[in-house]
């Protein structure tokens, strides 16, 4: 099944859209970057882009942090990316990565005085943290502070820190690793951010402890107000709380909503298959393809009914 992609304003076969050495974003990681799922519905036959909206808002606020000119509004890329799905006809769960870079083919290293440009390419993928639950460490590698680079934002380059943590956690035996701040409170993981319960409450880092605030902790904070009458605590939360905790789990664009079932050899009192888990989990699935009349907002539909 050929995948295509949109580069310098057109639709191309995935395998001849190439970009020139000289780059710049190449170069220095002087791009932002999203990541969308589109999940197939078997029953519907449809294929539900995921929350298509919000990944463009960040991917359109990052931008500008990185001094970019926007090239298309939200609805523009919006409809870029429908139609992009519907030329690649996949029938299948894919990613989307849509990508603002600089796009000068020149060196020097900075923001200004640089040409940017837009692609996005669409692929069939599956599960990332491809497992019942995740065995995580802590690990050596910390966040970057928001004046260092700032992790609110998907830069490309940053996520050089986050594939050190990732690789050092899979080293040393483990599905994920998870980084803290600066100052040594729990972040997130290297593509995931991160939610434990406790005593039936709910707690995420909040906003200020160097995550990026992701879509899906949006999500799964939105379904626990409104289905489990849950509200969530964003507060600074202690190494020691992970190994505590009653149940943990990850939630990302790529890797949904994957329980933790131990956290540096500690194993969680649920081992990774606690109720308030399994219940947010089971909801997110059945929202994020398109089985719930109260969220079909967050979801835009591919094909012709
Ligand atoms: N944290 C990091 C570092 C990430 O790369 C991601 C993936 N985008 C997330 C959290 C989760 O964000 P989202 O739910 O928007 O995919």
């Amino acid at each position: 099944m050929p995948s295509y992609a949109f580069l310098t304003g057109r639709f191309t076969p995935l395998e001849e859209a190439k970009i020139g050495i000289m780059t710049h974003a190449l170069h220095y990681g002087t791009a932002v970057f999203e990541g969308i799922r589109g999940n197939w519905n078997p029953e519907k036959k449809q294929l539900y882009l995921f929350r298509l909206k919000e990944h463009y808002q960040r991917l359109i606020n990052g931008a500008r942090v990185l001094k970019m000119q926007p090239k298309y509004s939200t609805s523009e890329l919006c409809d870029i990316t429908v139609q992009l799905a519907q030329k690649s006809s996949l029938r299948e769960d894919v990613y989307i990565r849509p990508l603002a870079y600089k796009s000068t083919e020149g060196m020097g290293v900075r923001l200004h005085n640089l040409d940017d440009d837009f692609l996005v390419f669409i692929i069939p993928w599956g599960a990332y943290l491809d497992m019942e639950s995740a065995r995580c460490s802590v690990s050596t590698w910390r966040r970057p502070a928001d004046n260092t680079i700032p992790p609110s934002v998907k830069i490309a380059g940053m996520y050089v820190n986050n594939a050190f943590a990732k690789t050092e956690a899979a080293e040393n035996g483990f599905d994920e690793g998870i980084m803290l701040t600066p100052e040594g409170h729990v972040a997130e993981g290297s593509g995931e951010n991160i939610f434990l319960v406790k005593n039936g409450r709910i707690i995420t880092p909040p906003v200020y402890n160097n995550i990026l605030v992701g879509i899906t902790r949006d999500t799964v904070i939105t379904l626990a107000r409104n289905e489990l009458g849950i509200e969530t605590e964003e507060r600074p939360v202690d190494r020691v709380e992970l190994y505590q905790a009653d149940e943990c789990f990850l939630t990302g664009t790529a890797a949904h909503l994957t329980p933790v079932s131990e956290i540096d050899h500690y194993r969680l009192n649920s081992n990774g298959a606690g109720s308030i888990t399994t219940q947010l989990k089971r909801l997110y699935f059945d929202v994020i393809q398109g089985r719930c009349p109260n969220y079909m907002h967050w979801c835009t539909p591919v094909y012709p009914d």
